[in-house]
């Protein structure tokens, strides 16, 4: 059964509850959040989040709290090396989206593996390294897997291609630790191309290991391959295509994994409800913006 969601965002005063009801009315069977604004680390107490209600509406509904994940703030950067303060200030985020993700029952945590601020990619991998084994090393028996993404090559972004998230796994001690998300506008963007992707799955499988695959972002892109831009575009709108798209979603050797929408919205609306439904019926909807705008 096709594991299917968005990003959805945790609003006060309702925090997990508001989620899980926001991803429910879009017909989803999973979703994406993160435990505070994605672009800065203000976090409020996870003791508001509504946890134990948020627990009960999904067994009440039948939403199956493992194909949640949590995604860490994308300002955090492990990878840093010129400045201490952005590195230390990542490293305890990051333990700290540990802590919340256990309370809150979720197992897995997207992580950006940062930017290396013109210092060389083999730098900022090394940095990576050491800050994953900071947050890893003093923690015993929990869970989490850090879903390291791929990412698209903006910038100094590392993590734009296979090779270099393998590098990182191979410097982590504990590797039971570390898994892999992988977006379809962020490779397309880095470059690999999705008309075959089961030729992409092959590569991916070859230099990481598909069997460490967690989480699949499924966005259009708003670019032509190889751009490194990282805008993400409606399923169907943009530059890798519906069908492409479709062969992700409906790919049987990614049947285990969640696939979550991060597409844009439509005049200040979230598309995901409509979005869901034309990837369900596996027709792409040319009414898709008319059908948002005109959406309560
Ligand atoms: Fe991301
Ligand atoms: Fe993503
Ligand atoms: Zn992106």
């Amino acid at each position: 059964m096709l594991k299917i969601g968005s990003h959805v965002s945790m609003t006060s005063p309702d925090y997990l509850l508001a989620a899980i009801k926001e991803s429910v009315s879009y017909n989803s069977n999973a979703m994406m959040i993160y435990s505070g604004a994605p672009q800065n680390t203000r976090r409020i107490p996870v003791s508001r989040f509504k946890i134990n209600e948020a627990q009960a509406y999904m067994e009440e509904v039948g939403f199956n709290p493992e194909n949640i994940v949590l995604h860490a703030p994308y300002i955090i950067n492990l990878a840093n090396t010129t400045k201490p303060e952005v590195f230390e200030l990542a490293v305890e985020f990051l333990d700290k989206e540990i802590d919340r993700a256990l309370e809150m029952g979720i197992n897995k945590i997207v992580l950006h593996p940062g930017s290396h601020v013109q210092q060389g990619e083999e730098v900022g991998i090394a940095q990576i390294i050491k800050g994953l084994n900071r947050v890893l090393d003093q923690r015993e028996s929990h869970n989490i897997v850090i879903a390291l993404e791929t990412m698209a090559g903006k910038g100094s972004e590392i993590g734009y291609n296979f090779e270099q998230l393998k590098a990182i796994y191979d410097g982590v001690n504990k590797k039971q630790h570390i898994g892999f998300t992988l977006d379809t506008c962020h490779i397309h963007d880095a470059g690999y191309n999705l008309d075959d992707f089961d030729a992409v799955l092959d590569e991916f499988d070859e230099i990481i290991g598909l069997q460490h695959l967690q989480v699949i972002h499924v966005n259009d892109s708003k670019n032509v391959r190889g751009a490194r831009k990282d805008r993400h575009a409606n399923i169907g709108y943009g530059e890798i295509g519906f069908q492409q798209l479709l062969s992700v979603f409906y790919n049987p050797r990614l049947d285990h994994l969640v696939k979550i929408l991060e597409t844009p919205w439509i005049d200040n609306k979230p598309p995901y409800k409509e979005e869901i439904e034309s990837i369900r019926q596996q027709t792409f909807d040319p009414m898709l913006f008319e059908k948002v705008q005109a959406s309560e």
